[in-house]
């Protein structure tokens, strides 16, 4: 059995999911066998959205694993990244036994789906060091071991801390944890980081997983498309677990328009805009009255800490703006986190910071 067999849920192992129709059909000019609708709703102008989709687009997929350096067989198209840290937990952790790890302060729904399967957490604390947060990596790969986790949840540039991993990290990381737990890189902000994907690692580490998402520096949020990338038979088994037909067809159509050469290359222009706006805030903030510390950020935020976080939160909800409150976060019972908006409205956010100093 290989490693990553070993890894997944023994009663779920040979679990070949839903036989949809669309996953069951070869080719037909006549369709009966899905009981659809055989004529198009009158509100749908692309007429076809009476047939249920693919459940993996294989345009877009096979985009996305272009874009991202993958095969397609390494690539799993998700309803965001959040689908896809859902199937991990379910496919890889048995109920009230086998452990999640995470090193807070981090994104909230890993958290929430260990929960929701009744997965043990195990939490390895970030480092605080002042002027950037780092991985305690020497704990993280001990208390996996010593307590077994199945699965590692690392988001890099971390949210909402702003560190990021480097490739020799992840690789040392994935070294010591020797395939007895797989290691998940979050990678949604990794487009704003100066770090490589790791997915460069997915050739030599088959525990290795890597998820990225189109709702951050693609701007498609509402589109709900994420990408799962991993070993293909890690790949074929979460298909087996995930609803059968995940991907709406107008998210998928969406999704490849914006995909196009020239929309990477806009997506890439309007990145380095967002790190222009990151310094420039980053800058700002630093000096203002009543910030206590701004974190070097490797994402499309910055976390703050304040002498009086709420006073300010209140001051900027009463001109309009709204900040993430981080506050019910451990440790960070003084900070709010900014996303950077257009320069507009960082200028905005910064008017009514200074507003505040001077009343
Ligand atoms: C925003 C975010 C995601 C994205 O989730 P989607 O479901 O793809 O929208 C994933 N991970 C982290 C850490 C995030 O901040």
């Amino acid at each position: 059995m290989s490693a990553i067999t070993e890894l997944m849920r023994p009663d779920l192992r040979d679990f070949a999911g839903y036989a949809s129709a669309r996953r069951s059909a070869a080719s037909g000019r006549v369709w009966l066998n899905a009981n659809e609708s055989p004529l198009a709703s009158p509100a749908d102008a692309s007429g076809r959205l009476n047939r249920y989709p693919d459940p993996q687009p294989a345009a877009l997929r096979e985009r996305l694993a272009t874009l991202y350096g993958v095969s397609p067989a390494q690539l799993m198209l998700t309803r965001g990244s959040d689908e896809g840290i859902d199937l991990l937990v379910r496919g890889f952790c048995r109920a009230g036994i086998d452990p999640v790890l995470i090193a807070p302060p981090c994104f909230g729904m890993y958290a929430v789906s260990a929960r929701l399967q009744n997965a043990p957490l195990i939490e390895v604390p970030l480092r605080d060091e002042g002027e950037a947060w780092r991985f305690d990596l020497d704990g993280i790969a001990e208390a996996a071991l010593a307590k077994r986790a199945r699965l590692v949840f690392l988001c890099s540039p971390g949210n909402p801390t702003g560190q990021a991993l480097s490739s020799a990290e992840i690789e040392g990381l994935l070294d010591r944890l020797q395939g007895r737990a797989l290691l998940v890189i979050d990678e949604a902000y990794a487009e704003y980081s100066r770090e490589p994907s790791s997915s460069l690692l997915l050739a030599k580490y088959p525990a290795l997983v890597v998820l990225r998402t189109l709702s951050k520096a693609y701007a498609l949020a509402g589109a709900r498309i994420g990408a799962l990338l991993g070993d293909p038979a890690l790949v074929q088994f979460l298909r087996n677990l995930s609803a059968p037909y995940p991907i709406a067809a107008p998210s998928a159509e969406l999704a490849l328009s914006g995909l196009t050469e020239a929309g990477v290359i806009e997506a890439r222009r309007r990145v380095e805009g967002v790190r222009r706006e990151r310094e420039r805030l980053r800058q700002a903030l630093s000096v203002a009255p009543g910030v206590r510390r701004v974190y070097a950020s490797q994402g499309n935020y910055l976390l703050v800490r304040f002498d009086d976080a709420e006073a300010m939160l209140s001051r900027w909800l009463a001109a309009g703006i709204v900040v993430r409150d981080m506050r019910a976060m451990p440790g960070l019972g003084d900070a709010l986190r900014i996303s950077i908006g257009t320069p507009a409205e960082n200028d905005q956010l910064l008017a009514a910071l200074r507003q505040e100093a001077c009343a």
